[in-house]
């Protein structure tokens, strides 16, 4: 028996139906169009492709989006200049800064500076304290948008063994968070974990986020858990991800592809974020 597809494309495209029904509603009651502003700096070319892909969304739902596209010359303070500008412009409910920003400019100093409640990134240490103490706060974009995927396939976590692969600031501790906060037991590995294979093969609900082309083998997973594979790896002109697809859904009971599975919920929790925003 094969594993179950967790369909991030599908479920991505059910929430972004309904955001547009809510903006649809938002401007017939007279209030504002919810508005992204979107920071790149430099030439990377995954975030040029994260960021487009990050504005068509936007536009597909409604939501007002203006790009700042900066060279990678540009100064810390003008950087900083442009984070007020857009933190006190009223068309402007959520502010993203593409992240990695070139060397010599400082991250966490940028990622202070946004207004935590334009921060719909979840980024700013405000939102990551008040996720931690369990108060509203925006979660981080791609942990939402495995929370989702595990509702949709109606897989509470109350009571099971969650583990964990990576403890990123961006994925893996704010996973830990958001599984701990619905109850799971959970597990953070890393690079310094022991035995990684036998904690995984602990788990029930399996996330991996390490960046490292399908490491996941079908040894690692306990029979019938659910696998949220986080990675985005190119390897050649294929893209994949952490886990090993065709080996791991033999065991699994529930697997999300890459690409097609995290991906795309990551950008609709982006955009709910903004329209969250906007209230
Ligand atoms: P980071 O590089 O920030 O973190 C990787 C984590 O994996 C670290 O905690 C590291 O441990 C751990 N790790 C690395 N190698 C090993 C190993 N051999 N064994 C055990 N643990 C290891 O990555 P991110 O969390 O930012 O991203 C992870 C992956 O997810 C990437 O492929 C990225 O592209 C993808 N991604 C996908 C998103 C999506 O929307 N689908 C969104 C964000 C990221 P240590 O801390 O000890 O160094």
């Amino acid at each position: 028996m094969g594993a179950q597809i967790i369909d991030g494309r599908q479920i991505a495209q059910q929430i972004r139906n309904n955001l547009a029904r809510q903006i649809q509603v938002r401007l017939e009651q007279g209030r504002p169009r919810p508005g992204l502003a979107v920071v790149l700096v430099g030439e990377n070319p995954a975030s040029q492709l994260y960021v487009r892909m990050k504005q068509k969304a936007c536009q597909e739902v409604g939501i007002y989006s203006e790009e700042h596209r900066l060279p990678e010359t540009i100064s810390q303070k003008q950087l900083l200049e442009l984070i007020d500008q857009l933190n006190s412009d009223p068309k402007i409910h959520g502010i993203l800064v593409q992240l990695p920003l070139p060397e010599g400019l400082n991250e966490e100093e940028v990622i202070m500076r946004i207004h935590p409640e334009k921060d719909v990134d979840g980024f700013h240490p405000i939102n990551v304290g008040r996720l931690t103490i369990g108060a509203k706060a925006y979660p981080p974009c791609t942990p939402a948008g495995i929370m989702k995927m595990l509702d949709w396939i109606k897989i509470d976590p109350a009571g099971k063994k969650a583990v964990v692969i990576g403890r990123s600031n961006i994925v893996g501790k704010p996973i830990a968070q958001l599984l701990l906060q619905r109850n799971a037991t959970v597990t953070i590995c890393h690079s310094r974990t022991k035995d990684l294979v036998a904690e995984a093969r602990q788990a029930e609900i399996l996330v991996v986020a390490v960046g490292r082309p399908q490491m996941v083998k079908a040894e690692w997973v306990k029979t019938g858990a659910v696998v949220i594979d986080v990675g985005i790896n190119r390897v050649g002109k294929k893209t994949v991800g952490d886990v090993d697809f065709g080996q791991v859904k033999e065991v699994a009971g529930w697997i999300t592809p890459v690409p097609g599975g995290v991906g795309p919920m990551t950008i609709a929790m982006l955009l709910a974020n903004t329209v969250s925003a906007a209230d």
